[in-house]
């Protein structure tokens, strides 16, 4: 499944998208660490499967969070899709 997390306004779409059918498979978890803001944690789904998700309180802000990750000019290869090599992370902006 696909799970999106985040919001639009008026200046755009803001998601950050996990595939946790990636995520049931890995084991390491490295999203968690990588990220500076602090935005993954792994959880138990409903199915009792280990996943990450995005912290509820910080889905509201990911725009602003994710902003020192994503300079206009010369973007790097973000940190948490650096980690995750199974891939299963996508930014929407
Ligand atoms: S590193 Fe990727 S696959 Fe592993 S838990 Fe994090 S988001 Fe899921
Ligand atoms: S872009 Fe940066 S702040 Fe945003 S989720 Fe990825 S590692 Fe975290």
């Amino acid at each position: 499944m696909k799970a999106n997390y985040g919001y639009m306004d008026g200046s755009g779409e803001y998601y950050i998208t996990i595939d946790t059918d990636k995520c049931m498979e890995c084991s390491e978890h490295f999203c968690v660490k990588a990220c500076p803001a602090g935005l993954f944690r792994i959880i138990e789904d409903d199915y009792e499967d280990m996943v990450a998700e995005i912290i509820p309180n910080k889905r509201q802000a990911i725009k602003y969070d994710c902003a020192p990750c994503k300079p206009l000019e010369d973007r790097p290869e973000l940190p948490c899709m650096a980690a995750c090599t199974p891939q299963a992370i996508e930014h929407s902006w």
